[in-house]
């Protein structure tokens, strides 16, 4: 028997019922170059290894709760300053989440510049906060007035900073995310999810301002299928966030694989050189393109603008003509008449940039 529609109206709260879900097209036999995955796979005798360290896991007994091992491994691989303390994730998100609980109160405010990383809202309002977008300038670069103004007003418990910035791709200007992170007076999180494509970070900073947290994760250099975040900062904070974390919330196979993983980390950065490499011929392709316009970017995609209302159309035969990438049209605003492209390898690439010349001339 199927439940009373107006039950689930009455009982779900409305802000989940005005929420549109977080969708991911299936990509079936497509090239998929739509959600910034690194397209390499580890090389036959790596993948051995692996599997061999695998034969010693004890699937029958919960993981280490606290996941030092890997914890420590981390910190290590990812530079954390001496003193500061982590809390890992299911994925970034997951720390995204315990975030927003752990500050949440009907009346607060998650602040982000706009357009950015679209988590930040749905998880804002599924913890019950107001989300509070601020326009990006001409050249999606901060518009630190705005965000000063912003910040005043709305007084955020979170500042969200994607550095770089996603879907955008922009690197902000590390004196304009200095300009926020001392006007906030809540946290701001600098979000480093596409650090491994950039050499900017704030990791090395965290000890310079109170109330600086960073995140960063292991998707995007290669390692998405794990679904592993972490969070930087001081005890202080993290001691309180850690509360809010469900216990062992990172399973056992990920703890083992990302400590082989980041044993082997020699790999992932070859790969993350190579991707970064050819993400500067992806955006000279898209410059050089008849009604084109490509953004530049420090992660590990491209953003660009196709003529006028053209973008669905373009979308749909890249699908037909065998590429996924991401449709940002719909979402309007700045977004409008945008696509992004995920680097991938240099064979997909040039699939893809045939495929737009076709999609544009058709
Ligand atoms: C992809 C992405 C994430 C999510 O990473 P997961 O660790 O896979 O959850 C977080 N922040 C930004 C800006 C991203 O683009």
């Amino acid at each position: 028997m199927s439940p009373d529609p107006d039950s689930v109206r009455r009982w779900i709260r409305p802000e989940i019922q005005a929420l549109k879900a977080y969708h991911v097209l299936d990509a079936g036999k497509l090239i998929k170059l739509d959600a910034m995955e690194n397209p390499y796979r580890w090389p036959d005798e790596l993948v051995d290894q692996w599997l061999e360290t695998l034969r010693d896991v004890e699937l029958n007994r919960y993981p280490d709760p606290g996941a030092q091992q890997l914890t420590g491994q981390l910190k290590q691989a990812m530079q954390v300053p001496a003193g500061m303390q982590l809390v890992l994730g299911n994925g970034s998100d997951e720390l995204i989440q315990m975030l927003a609980l752990s500050v949440a109160r009907p009346e607060r405010v998650v602040l982000a510049p706009d357009p950015t990383f679209v988590m930040y809202r749905m998880i804002a309002e599924v913890a019950g906060m107001r989300y509070q977008g601020v326009p990006l300038a001409d050249d999606f670069g901060l518009d630190v007035d705005a965000m000063r103004a912003a910040i005043g007003q709305h007084q955020p418990a979170i500042v969200f900073l994607a550095y770089p910035n996603n879907p955008t791709g922009t690197l902000f200007d590390a004196g304009a995310v200095e300009e926020v992170i001392r006007c906030a007076p809540g946290l701001v999180v600098v979000d480093e999810a596409y650090a491994p494509f950039t050499d900017a970070s704030f990791m090395p900073r965290l000890g310079e301002f109170p109330n600086l947290l960073v995140l960063r994760t292991v998707s995007k250099m290669g390692l998405a299928g794990l679904r592993l975040g972490l969070l930087a900062g001081s005890p202080d904070w993290l001691g309180e966030v850690d509360k809010t974390r469900l216990p062992y919330n990172i399973n056992i196979l990920t703890q083992v694989s990302a400590l082989f993983a980041l044993q082997h980390k020699a790999v992932l950065d070859e790969q993350a050189a190579r991707i970064r490499a050819d993400r500067a011929g992806m955006l000279d392709a898209l410059s050089a393109m008849q009604g084109v316009q490509a953004f530049p970017s420090d992660a590990n995609f491209v953003l660009f603008k196709v003529p006028d209302g053209s973008a669905d159309r373009v979308f749909d035969s890249l699908r037909r003509q065998g590429v996924l990438i991401k449709n940002l049209n719909p979402a309007g605003g700045r977004l409008t008449d945008c696509l992004r492209v995920t680097v991938g390898k240099p064979e997909e690439n040039q699939v893809f940039l045939a495929a737009l010349q076709t999609a544009l001339t058709e």
